[in-house]
């Protein structure tokens, strides 16, 4: 009997493909191994999730596999279970999903490049070298940094924005010279002493004891409270038992200051996975935590794939941020997959939030998960007043109150920094024509263009789009055009004129977008001068800022009048974030709510008995209307040239699945509330189940549908099972 594997293939289709082990490998078939193998006329790069597979079809007929990239499993066993567990519940292409849960370098037949980092330093003689020309202003610049920071690796150098041409140039001309990489400073691993408060000591105790054994906890604790600080000693009691530890952390959360803190108190221990690090970097501490040379991971969402020698504890920071849940393709929760991973490991998991997700709070009240709540600020910190502003009839200026303007004008006076949020970015979201009424929209979107004022420039957020800012009515040539409400960048122009001594610093993606200029931005509001900050939810995750005594909230009504039955939830946590960036330290801090609905049940569940409550009473409302998380759903979504095709396909997939009856029901096919998006058009089936099975029996049928349907070439759909978003 020759032998046969079963391999993950990287290609769209939903199960895997048998081939032959030919004893010419020299190998023994091992589950988890990378193999290169023929597939149509391409080469690819798979990997083996079965072995002695029986096959249908006979052996005379199957290829077999061409090499064996690896000389030990790259996936150990239980993260191929994990894949293939995965594959089916997302009901998602078992190759894709191993194509991702490998990192990037890994995904090639070569060999990756494990290049250490070449660091550079002045060399010896630098100072007897004749002088660089004072024109060459970027030589001369990079010398100075270099000079400062003693040494550099060529990516530092790189990000700090010069290019490789003029570290060559310093480096032929004999001014640099090869440097050790530096070593890590070993800060005191102080803190420790730290005396914790008693919750913060019984959420420890609760989290230590059940070392070794699977637990799931909640803890629920408002910004500032020393979460981290549980973590942390967690992680000791963890580390001291030989095992190792998962973090993750919203991408926006894994800040300089957070891998900072953990690498002082656990110097040389811990690696970090994110999109910000290069595929060999990535590699680096993959393997590193692999083999078991360093202990802590931190990582964004696919850091949950990472292999580990002794996993024995997962945590999951902010778990209710959206960007744990991947929006395209593959669409797993990696908060989801985390808790999976404790299970199999047989390891607590700490879930940690200060807006818990409705799910995690479901969780704990149906007893699954167990709630440690942190409800003080640790330290001195007090919690902050939080009011609503009732702005019907009152007179604004663009968008900003003059209630908002005093409090802001007496926090400066104070010495103390003003924060104001907008989740909208750009000058304006609306052009119009007061002649005729025009609106500029987008071409290719049901959206209204938002307009940019110092670049002179519409632009689409929905599909990018970009046009000349007019300055005449394109329909009745009319030059009076008005900007309709306020964005970021109005804001701020609104507030220099309104404090012109103070500075107003506006972060959004548009200030941000070049690397590291995020960092220097918050760098200069940490540095405490009396500032106005003005920005969009990047705002409201990861940096604290200290002095900040005042936040102004200018538009939160959009969010409850949504389609989406999530959106108060996502509004009022989106809230508390932006609210807990105030008043750390020994400062008060006072949050203003703009409103038109000052009369709001959850709006006023939430200002006047805080998040808990809020998030009880939304809980309450799903029950009554069985919407997740007390039922369970999945959405199929379909775009294509016209609507009639998307909604056509999925009415083909409907026809299969039985109809709807107590347990479970289908809406659709519907068009999405922005039914045209970047010149496609959209729409979706929406399943919704009592119990987990019955929805993945439909899915499976629905899946199987769909990919044997005839499609018109355009069509494009995808599956979404537990979705954040309706459409
Ligand atoms: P969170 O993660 O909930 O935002 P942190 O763990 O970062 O909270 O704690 C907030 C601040 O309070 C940090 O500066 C931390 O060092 C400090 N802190 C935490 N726990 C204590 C404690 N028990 N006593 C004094 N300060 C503490
Ligand atoms: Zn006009
Ligand atoms: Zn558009």
């Amino acid at each position: 009997m020759p032998k046969l594997v079963t391999v993950a293939v990287p290609c769209p289709l939903r199960r895997g493909f048998d081939y032959l082990w030919p004893e010419t490998l020299g190998l023994e078939a091992e589950i988890g191994l990378r193999v290169s193998i023929p597939f149509g006329r391409q080469q690819l790069v798979g990997v083996v999730i079965a072995r002695d597979a029986v096959s249908d079809i006979p052996s005379n007929k199957l290829k077999a596999v061409l090499s064996v990239l690896d000389e030990h499993p790259c996936l150990p066993p239980n993260l191929v279970q994990l894949g293939r567990w995965a594959a089916d519940y997302y009901h998602h292409p078992v190759g894709d999903c191993f194509q991702q849960m490998l990192p990037v370098a890994l995904r090639k037949a070569s060999p990756p490049k494990d290049k250490p980092a070449q660091y550079w330093r002045l060399s010896a003689d630098w100072e007897q070298l004749p002088e660089i020309a004072s024109r060459a202003h970027q030589q001369l610049s990079l010398l100075a940094v270099i000079r400062q920071a003693g040494q550099l690796s060529r990516r530092q150098i790189k990000d700090l924005g010069y290019s490789n041409a003029v570290l060559n140039t310093l480096i032929n001309n004999g001014y640099l010279q090869q440097a050790d990489a530096p070593v890590t400073p070993q800060p005191p691993s102080g803190n420790t002493e730290l005396a914790l408060n008693s919750e913060q000591q019984l959420a420890v105790s609760a989290i230590s004891n059940s070392l070794g054994q699977f637990a799931r906890y909640l803890l629920d604790g408002v910004t500032g409270s020393g979460k981290t600080e549980v973590y942390l000693r967690s992680i000791t009691e963890c580390l001291a038992r030989g095992e190792q530890v998962l973090t993750l952390i919203p991408e926006i959360g894994l800040t300089p200051q957070t891998l900072e803190r953990f690498e002082s108190r656990f110097p040389g221990q811990v690696r970090a996975l994110h999109s910000g690090l290069s595929d060999g970097e990535r590699y680096r501490s993959w393997q590193d935590i692999r083999s078991g040379r360093a202990q802590i991971l931190l990582g964004t969402r696919s850091a949950v794939f990472t292999p580990f020698q002794k996993l024995g504890l997962v945590i999951v920071d902010e778990e209710h941020d959206a960007s744990y849940k991947q929006q395209d393709g593959w669409r797993y929760s990696a908060r989801d997959i985390a808790v999976k991973r404790a299970a199999d490991h047989n390891c607590p998991v700490v879930l940690g939030s200060a807006t818990p997700s409705l799910d995690s709070l479901h969780n704990v009240g149906q007893d699954r998960y167990q709630l440690l709540e942190l409800r003080e600020r640790a330290g001195v910190a007090s919690k902050p007043d939080i009011r609503l502003l009732d702005i019907r009839q009152q007179n604004l200026d663009e968008g900003l109150s003059n209630t908002l303007l005093d409090a802001a004008h007496d926090t400066l006076q104070a010495g103390n920094q003003v924060l104001i949020f907008l989740n909208r970015r750009g000058f304006s979201p609306l052009l119009q024509c007061h002649g005729c009424g025009w609106v500029a929209n987008c071409q290719a979107c049901d959206a209204k263009m938002t307009a940019h004022f110092g670049r002179r420039e519409l632009r689409c957020h929905h599909c990018d789009a970009r046009e000349a800012l007019p300055s005449i009515c394109p329909q009745c040539h009319n030059s009076q055009l008005i900007f309709q409400g306020p964005g970021t960048e109005r804001l701020e122009l609104s507030l220099k004129r309104h404090f012109p001594d103070v500075d107003v610093i506006r972060i959004d993606r548009d200030t941000t977008s070049a690397k590291g200029s995020m960092q220097s931005l918050v760098d200069g509001i940490r540095d405490g001068r009396p500032s106005i900050l003005v920005g969009t939810q990047m705002l409201a995750k990861g940096h604290h800022f200290p002095d900040v005594t005042l936040v102004g909230i200018i538009d939160i009504d959009g969010g409850l009048f949504s389609a989406d039955f999530r959106a108060p939830e996502r509004s009022g946590q989106l809230l508390v974030q932006v609210a807990g960036r105030a008043g750390r330290a020994d400062k008060p801090g006072r949050v203003y709510i703009q409103t038109h609905c000052p009369d709001h049940p959850a709006l006023l569940a939430l200002v006047s008995e805080g998040y808990q409550p809020f998030a009880q009473q939304l809980l309450a409302e799903r029950q009554l209307l069985s919407l997740p998380p007390v039922s369970f759903s999945a959405v199929i979504r379909a775009d294509a040239s016209s609507l009639r095709c998307a909604e056509d396909f999925l009415a083909a997939i409907r026809a299969e699945l039985a109809p709807g009856d107590t347990r479970w029901s289908i809406v659709g096919p519907l068009p999405a509330p922005m039914t045209r998006k970047a010149g496609r058009f959209r729409a979706a089936l929406i399943l919704q189940a009592e119990r987990r099975p019955i929805l993945h029996r439909q899915l499976a049928i629905a899946c199987h549908t769909g990919d044997r349907l005839p499609k018109h070439k355009s069509l494009r759909w995808s599956v979404d099972v537990d979705p954040i978003d309706l459409f």
